[in-house]
Formats: C-alpha cells, sequence, structure tokens
C-alpha cells in the first residue's frame, strides 16, 4: 500500500456540487455521472500515479472504479467528498466484479477506524512487509499487526493472483541487483517513489521498496 496525497477537488467537480438549490441536490446515485464524474475519476488516476489504491497494480479508467474509504452506506455526507475518494482496481461496470475480487469491490462497505489501514495515512507502508515470494504479511510491530492482518483479509490482498503479480514485479525490479553497492540499491528504491515521466508509479511500487531497503 501506497500513501496518497490528495489534491484540491477539481474545480468542475467544486462547481457541480455548487449548483445545489431547493429543487436539485447533487447525489451519487442519482445524478453524479459524466462529465464529473470522468473529471473526478482522472483526477484520483493522476493522483495516484495510475496504481490502485489498495494492490498496487496498474489502473487506467476503464480497469478501476471510484472507492468510497469510508462507505457511503455508513457515511452518506462523504458520498462527494473529494477526500474520501480513491481510485481502485477492477471496474465499476463489472457486475459481478471479475473473480477473484479483491480490493474496493471485496472491501465492499467495510471500514473500521482502528482495524483499517487507510493509504491516506502517511505511514500506511509501514503496517506491511513483503517477502520476495510476492506475499504480504503484517509487519513485525505488534502494535500494528492487528490492522495489518484485518486490511489484509478484508481487502483479499495476499491472493494467488495478486502474489503472482507481486512477485512477477519484484523480480524485475531485482534483475541486476547484485552488481550495485549499496548506496546504490538505496537511490534505486527512492527512484521508484519518484513518478516516472509519464505521471506514473510502476505498479507494486511499495513491495520493491520494502525489497530494496531490506536487500543485503
Ligand atoms: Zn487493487
Amino acid at each position: 500500500m501506497k500513501y496518497i496525497k490528495k489534491n484540491h477537488e477539481p474545480k468542475k467537480f467544486s462547481d457541480w456540487k455548487a449548483l445545489e438549490n431547493d429543487d436539485w441536490k447533487p447525489n451519487w446515485d442519482d445524478n453524479f455521472q459524466k462529465p464529473e464524474k470522468s473529471i473526478v475519476h482522472d483526477s484520483l488516476l493522476q493522483e495516484q500515479g495510475y496504481i490502485c489504491c489498495y494492490c498496487g497494480m496498474r489502473i487506467a479508467r476503464a480497469t478501476s472504479h471510484i472507492e468510497h474509504l469510508k462507505p457511503r452506506t455508513t457515511y452518506p455526507n462523504l458520498a462527494l467528498d473529494y477526500t474520501n475518494l480513491i481510485a481502485s482496481c477492477q471496474g465499476e461496470s463489472e457486475e459481478p466484479p471479475p473473480v477473484p475480487v479483491h480490493c474496493g469491490h471485496q472491501k465492499k462497505y467495510w471500514y473500521d477506524k482502528q482495524l483499517m489501514v487507510s493509504p491516506l495515512e502517511v505511514n500506511c507502508t509501514d503496517f506491511f512487509k513483503y517477502p520476495a515470494s510476492g506475499e504480504i504479511k503484517p509487519t513485525d510491530d505488534p502494535t500494528k499487526q492487528a490492522a495489518a492482518e484485518t486490511t489484509i483479509e478484508k481487502l483479499a490482498l495476499n491472493i494467488n493472483k495478486l502474489q503472482n503479480m507481486r512477485k512477477v514485479a519484484i523480480d524485475a525490479a531485482l534483475l541486476g541487483i547484485e552488481d550495485l553497492t549499496d548506496a546504490e540499491i538505496q537511490q534505486l528504491a527512492e527512484g521508484y517513489n519518484q513518478l516516472d515521466s509519464n505521471g506514473q508509479y510502476t505498479p507494486f511500487c511499495a513491495a520493491i521498496i520494502y525489497i530494496l531497503k531490506n536487500y543485503f
């Protein structure tokens, strides 16, 4: 999981919500659609460097959906609050979602302030460790384990499909690494923290960075 630094919401989204009057209210279910919805979706993708807010796989508009961190069922007042919106893998129109289900569609209406690790928390990365096998595991810090374990379970982050994809990403990142010095490896790790020239992060960069930082 990689930290998502939220930007300001798109102006067109604010303008649309400001149209609210006695006869018309902006509403996620009834009237939130193109073009505003696509504008928000694109803004989220850009903000996240085109990787899923939870698993970190590559996403685009067609292969992702707008996810409510705090579900709109229990937090209806946050349904159109930009600070509560993130982009998760697996498309919106795919009903039921493709198997295996994971991330936002798996999470559904779950949220737990104590037990959910949120990608909007600066230290979210510290809750997990990533062995070279492609698995995701709770960190050794006992104060973080319950939340990490629950989040992995609720979002299905350790399913075979994601393990395999992580392993491929990790293996690619480790190619030729044995020729590098420690300093160069740390520099390489920092590089994965940066957006590339296309404004994208490398898929599964959180796992790659973890492996590089712990490589010796
Ligand atoms: Zn995902």
